[in-house]
C-alpha cells in the first residue's frame, strides 16, 4: 500500500467500512501533520511512507482494537471508531485535544512520567491504563504505544493500540478488595493495630489500612483512616512525629518508636515493603504497652527508692552523685556529702517490735526529708544509714550547720503509737573538692569521718580532716593485722588474780586479751579492742575469749585445783547482740564449766545506753548462774540510781581513783563513797590498779572486799598463772 492507495481507498465508498474509517482519518492525519509537525528533519514523502506502513499494520489488526495517534505534545491526531466508542467522545471532540482529557487520576504522576520517558526515548511502552470516558465512567485498556521515529531516530508521533480489559480488571479489583477485606478481617481480630501507609508522587503519605482490636479500643475505624494523611487523623504534634518516622521507613529503614495517644503508650514498629528496590509502602504494627510501661515504672521506682520510706535509695544516690560530678566539674561548684547514722532503730525493733520500728523509720524519714530539702536531698542508704547530697556550699563550715539542723530534729522525742522514743545520731561530712575529686573518694571520706565520730567519745559530727585521715590509715593497717591475728592464733589470754583482801587469798582471775603481732609487736587491748568494735571483728574475738577463758578454767578445775571464778570482759556490742546469750550458753555447755565460775565484766556505759534492755540481759545472765560485775566504775555516767535497778553482783572501782588514793584526799573520799554506796546496794566492791601495800591496806580498812593490781601480780600467761597461783593455791600470799 502507498500514499496513492490511501487516497484512492479513501474515495472508494464501497469498500468495507473498516477500511473507510481508517483511511479517511489517516489522510486528515497527514493534513494535520503538515501543520503541526516540523518537517525540517523529515520529508513529507518519508512521512507518508511511514504512515502507509502503519496503515498496513492497522489493516492487519482487528476492528475491535482501539487505535489512536498523538503528536509529540500529546495531542490526539487520530482516533479510530473504537477509540471514539470507548471514550464516548466524537472524533471531532477528540482530534486536536490533549490526551490528558482521558486521564482518570487513578495513576500517579510517576506512572505517566515513566511512560513518557520510555516513548520519548523511542522505546515501545506497554501497560494497563485506567481512563475516564466523556460521561465520567472509567474503563481499563491494555495499551501498547509505539513511537514513530524520524530519520534521526527521534519520535515524531505515537501510535497507541489498545484493547479494553475493563471487565477483567473489575474482576481483579473485586478479588483484590475481597482479599483486602479478608486481610482486614484477619487484622481486625488481632489485639494490635496493623496499618499500611503509601506515598504518592507528591510525597503525600496516606493510610491505606488501619485495623485491629486496639484500633477499636482507641475508637479509630478503618474508614476514618482510609486514604487519610496522619495530619487528618492525629493532632499536629503527633502527626509531625509520625511523618518523621514514616520518612525513615520509606528510606528503607526498620523503625521502632513509642507514641502516647489517648492516655495509652503505644509501641509502633514500621516495616518497609520493598518491590524492585523501591519502598512501595510501609506496614506498621502498633501494640499497647501502657501496662508494661507502668510495670516498668514501678520496677524502676522500686529499684531507685527505698520500699519502707519511699526515700531515694543508695542506687539513686550513686546516679545523682555521678551526675552532680559531671555538672560540677564543668562549673567547679563546691558541695558536700553528709553520712548520717541514726542510733536506736535496732533497739526499737527488738524491744517494741518491727511494726513500731518501721513506723519510726518512716516518721523520722518524712521529717528529715522536709528539713533537708532546704539544703540538699536525703537518701536512705540502708537500715539506719542515710546520705545527703547538699546544694552548692560557700564553705565546708556550712556542713556543720546542716548537720546541726538534722541532729536537732533527730534528738526530738519521737512519739510512735504510745511510745516515746529518743534517737541519737552521728554524722560524717566531706566536701567537694576539698575531700575528694571523684564520687567514690568523696563518699569514702564522709564515711571515714562518720566512723571517726562514732568511735570517739563526745563526738557526733565530724568533717573529714587530716586527723581523720591519719586515724583511718592507722586503723586500716591495724584492722588488716587484727583479722590476720584472729585467723593465725596470734591472740592469747593473760590472767590477773583477784584477791580476797580480808582473807588474803585468791578467789578469782580476770582474763585479759593479749596480741603479739609479728609485724606490730605487742599491741595494747586499749587500742585494738575499740578497733575490733568498730569493724565488727569484736564478735569473733569476743567469742574466742569467752571460749578460751571457760576452757582454761574448766581445765584447771578438772586438774583438781580449787575452783576459781574467771572474769571475762564483754564489749557493749557483744552484750547487746541478740545471739550473745545463746552463744554463751553454748560455750558453757561445750566446755562443761559450771556458770558460777564465770563472771561477766561490763562497763557502765554499755548498760546506760539502753537501760531496759541491759536489765533484761543481766537478768538472763544471772538466771544462767553467771555473776556480773560493773567494770571501770566511776568513769562513765556515774548515775548511782542505776545501781538499784541493775541486778549486778559487784562493782569494780576504776584504777584512776585508786592510783592516787594515798596522795589525793578527794580521790580517797570518792573511793570511800563508792565503797559505801556499793554496800548500801548490797554489792561487792573490787578495787582495780592496786600497786602498793598502803593502798591495799587503805582499801581493807574501808571494807573493800577484793583487790586487783600489780602489787599482787600483772596479768600473766595461763601456765605462769597456774604455777604461781594454782599450785600454791592455799599458800599464804
Ligand atoms: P579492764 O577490764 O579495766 O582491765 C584492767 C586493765 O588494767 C588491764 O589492762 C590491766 O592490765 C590493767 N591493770 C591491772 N592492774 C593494774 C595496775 O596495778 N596498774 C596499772 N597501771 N594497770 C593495771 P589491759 O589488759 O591493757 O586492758 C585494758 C582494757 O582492755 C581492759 O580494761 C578491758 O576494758 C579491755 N580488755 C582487755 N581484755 C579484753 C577482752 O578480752 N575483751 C574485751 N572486750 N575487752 C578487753
Ligand atoms: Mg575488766
Ligand atoms: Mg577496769
Amino acid at each position: 500500500m502507498n500514499d496513492y492507495n490511501i487516497s484512492r481507498t479513501n474515495s472508494n465508498l464501497n469498500k468495507p467500512k473498516r477500511k473507510q474509517y481508517q483511511i479517511a482519518p489517516l489522510t486528515e492525519v497527514l493534513d494535520q501533520l503538515t501543520s503541526i509537525v516540523s518537517f525540517s528533519d523529515i520529508t513529507f514523502d518519508d512521512c507518508k511512507k511511514q504512515l502507509t506502513q502503519i496503515l498496513e499494520l492497522m489493516g492487519a489488526v482487528d476492528q475491535s482494537v482501539i487505535i489512536g495517534i498523538t503528536d509529540t505534545a500529546g495531542r490526539i491526531i487520530y482516533a479510530n471508531d473504537m477509540f471514539c466508542q470507548i471514550t464516548k467522545y466524537t472524533r471531532e471532540e477528540l482530534i486536536g485535544r490533549n490526551h490528558r482529557i482521558l486521564k482518570s487520576d487513578y495513576h500517579d504522576n510517576l506512572f505517566f512520567k515513566n511512560m513518557w520517558d520510555t516513548i520519548v526515548a523511542g522505546e515501545k511502552w506497554e501497560g494497563e491504563i485506567k481512563n475516564k470516558a466523556k460521561d465520567g465512567t472509567h474503563y481499563w485498556v491494555k495499551t501498547t504505544i509505539v513511537p514513530i521515529l524520524n530519520n534521526e531516530g527521534k519520535p515524531f508521533m505515537y501510535i497507541s493500540i489498545r484493547s479494553e480489559i475493563t471487565e477483567g480488571k473489575k474482576a481483579q479489583e473485586q478479588l483484590y478488595s475481597a482479599l483486602q477485606e479478608e486481610y482486614r478481617q484477619t487484622v481486625s481480630a488481632l489485639d494490635t493495630i496493623i496499618f499500611k501507609v503509601k506515598k504518592n508522587t507528591d510525597g503525600k503519605m496516606y493510610f491505606t489500612l488501619f485495623a485491629g482490636k486496639l484500633a477499636e479500643k482507641l475508637d479509630y475505624s478503618n474508614e476514618d483512616f482510609h486514604h487519610k494523611t496522619a495530619e487528618q487523623v492525629f493532632d499536629k504534634k503527633d502527626a509531625d512525629y509520625l511523618y518523621q518516622q514514616f520518612h525513615l521507613a520509606f528510606s528503607n529503614k526498620k523503625v521502632n518508636f513509642k507514641l502516647h495517644i489517648k492516655g495509652k503508650t503505644l509501641f509502633i514498629s514500621l516495616s518497609p515493603i520493598v518491590l524492585d528496590d523501591v519502598v512501595v509502602e510501609i506496614v506498621g504494627n502498633v501494640s499497647d504497652i501502657t501496662e508494661l510501661e507502668k510495670a516498668h515504672e514501678t520496677i524502676n521506682d522500686m529499684a531507685y527508692h527505698d520500699v519502707v520510706t519511699d526515700l531515694p535509695n543508695q542506687r539513686l544516690f550513686n546516679n545523682d552523685l555521678d551526675k552532680k560530678f559531671r555538672k560540677v566539674q564543668k562549673r567547679t561548684e563546691p558541695f558536700g556529702i553528709l553520712c548520717l547514722k541514726i542510733n536506736g532503730f535496732t533497739k526499737t525493733n527488738e524491744l517494741l517490735g518491727h511494726e513500731v520500728g518501721e513506723k519510726l523509720v518512716c516518721s523520722i524519714s518524712t521529717t528529715l526529708k522536709k528539713v533537708v530539702q532546704s539544703f540538699g536531698v536525703l537518701y536512705r542508704s540502708e537500715g539506719s544509714r542515710f546520705l545527703i547530697i547538699t546544694k552548692t556550699i560557700e564553705s565546708p563550715d556550712q556542713l556543720k550547720d546542716f548537720a546541726e539542723i538534722i541532729q536537732k530534729e533527730i534528738s526530738k522525742i519521737q512519739q510512735i503509737d504510745n511510745h516515746e522514743i529518743r534517737l541519737t545520731s552521728n554524722i560524717g561530712a566531706s566536701a567537694y573538692p576539698e575531700c575528694g575529686n571523684d564520687p567514690q573518694q568523696l563518699v569514702k571520706s564522709a564515711y571515714i569521718a562518720l566512723n571517726y565520730s562514732r568511735y570517739k567519745a563526745f563526738c557526733n559530727y565530724k568533717y573529714y580532716t587530716m586527723e581523720v585521715h591519719n586515724y583511718y590509715q592507722e586503723n586500716e593497717l591495724l584492722e588488716q593485722a587484727l583479722k590476720h591475728a584472729i585467723e593465725n592464733h596470734e591472740l592469747s589470754l593473760h590472767y590477773q588474780p583477784k584477791v580476797d583482801i580480808k582473807h588474803n587469798r585468791i578467789i578469782g582471775a580476770e582474763a585479759l586479751i593479749r596480741w603479739n603481732s609479728p609485724q606490730l609487736g605487742s599491741v595494747s587491748p586499749a587500742k585494738f579492742i575499740p578497733l575490733a568494735e568498730e569493724t565488727g571483728l569484736i564478735f569473733a574475738l569476743g567469742e574466742w575469749v569467752l571460749q578460751e577463758a571457760c576452757r582454761q578454767n574448766m581445765e584447771w578445775i578438772s586438774m583438781g585445783y580449787s575452783p576459781l571464778k574467771v572474769a571475762v570482759n564483754i564489749s557493749p556490742l557483744e552484750l547487746q547482740h541478740s545471739m550473745f546469750i545463746p552463744k554463751l550458753q553454748n560455750i558453757l555447755e561445750r566446755t562443761g564449766l559450771d556458770p558460777k565460775y564465770l563472771e561477766i565484766e561490763i562497763t557502765e556505759n554499755s548498760i546506760m545506753n539502753d537501760q531496759e534492755e541491759s536489765i533484761e540481759i543481766i537478768k538472763k545472765l544471772r538466771d544462767l548462774g553467771v555473776t556480773v560485775a560493773i567494770d571501770d566504775f566511776g568513769t562513765g555516767y556515774s548515775s548511782l540510781s542505776y545501781l538499784k535497778k541493775f541486778p549486778v553482783n559487784s562493782l569494780k572501782i576504776d584504777q584512776c581513783f585508786i592510783k592516787d588514793v594515798m596522795q589525793t584526799p578527794s580521790d580517797a573520799q570518792l573511793v570511800i563513797g563508792m565503797i559505801n554506796i556499793a554496800h548500801v546496794f548490797g554489792l561487792e566492791v573490787v578495787a582495780e590498779g592496786v600497786e602498793t601495800l598502803e593502798v591495799a591496806d587503805f582499801l581493807k580498812s574501808y571494807h573493800c572486799e577484793q583487790v586487783q593490781g600489780y602489787y599482787y601480780s600483772k596479768p600473766i600467761p595461763a601456765d605462769r598463772f597456774e604455777e604461781k597461783f594454782l599450785i600454791m593455791a592455799h599458800a599464804s600470799l
